[in-house]
């Protein structure tokens, strides 16, 4: 199982997630949300062969920790893992519109800067401002935009660009998060959960929860468990190549 996308430092009760995830072989992206977080959400998998850390400045905090940048500089030539990182266009958010631009587009020249990362990237309500950063950013690494909520045409502006996606079972439970997920090349597609943000049918999502979306793309695509598995580890495969690509 993959998780390519979850918050292991945020739930209540950290250590028996990663627990659970050791248990279960799952392979986790651990993002963060502040630089400042990397260092413990790092020691949080040490022994756990399967979880990378990834190194993040999420929008919604992006005004609050503008001085943790330099911190970001500091920490991204030791990691090939860069998320969550982006943008959000949500109303509450337009005032620290600048603050995010700002703080996004120094993190993709970091990127750029240390030879491209993998990147799991936040675009809510911000799809095409994201992608317009990513345009003119593309040595930044490879992007993966995760639960993508855009329109089909900007998703086919992210494909034309490269971008992978990360899916999972709140964004596959909607009509049309399912109809983007069709749109989607099925070789650049991993699972996520997006826990312990995420919820689907009222509890928050753990990284073994992922087994929920592996059935739903299994549906899409119209294939059995086993190749929509062989079909992920593949691309995770893929994935790990290019991390380890980067300098
Ligand atoms: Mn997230």
């Amino acid at each position: 199982m993959i998780d390519f996308h979850a918050h292991l430092d945020l739930y209540p009760n950290p250590f028996e997630v990663v627990r659970d995830c050791i248990l279960r072989n799952i392979y986790v992206l651990s993002v963060t949300t502040t630089p400042s977080a990397f260092a413990g959400t790092l020691q949080l998998a040490d022994g756990a062969t399967r979880i990378r850390t990834a190194l993040g400045l999420h929008p919604e905090v992006a005004h609050l920790r503008r001085k943790e940048l330099a911190l970001f500089d500091d920490l991204v030539p030791h990691t090939r893992y860069v998320g969550e990182i982006g943008l959000d266009g949500s109303p509450h958010l337009r005032q620290h519109w600048v603050d995010q631009q700002t703080v996004f587009r120094h993190v993709l020249r970091a990127c750029a800067r240390n030879g491209g990362r993998v990147m799991s990237l936040h675009s809510r309500r911000a799809a095409k401002p994201v992608l317009d950063a990513l345009a003119e950013n593309r040595d930044s690494g490879c992007a993966i935009l995760h639960w993508f909520s855009g329109t089909v045409r900007e998703l086919r502006c992210a494909i034309d660009l490269g971008c992978w996606f990360s899916v999972g079972p709140s964004m596959l439970s909607s009509e049309r998060g399912r109809e983007l997920a069709r749109h989607m090349p099925r070789e650049r597609v991993l699972t996520e959960s997006d826990g312990p943000f995420a919820n689907h049918q009222g509890h928050a999502l753990w990284p073994r929860d992922v087994v929920t979306a592996v059935k739903q793309l299994a549906e899409l695509w119209g294939q059995d468990l086993k190749e929509v598995e062989g079909q992920l580890a593949s691309n995770l495969n893929e994935i790990g190549r290019r991390a380890n690509t980067a300098s």
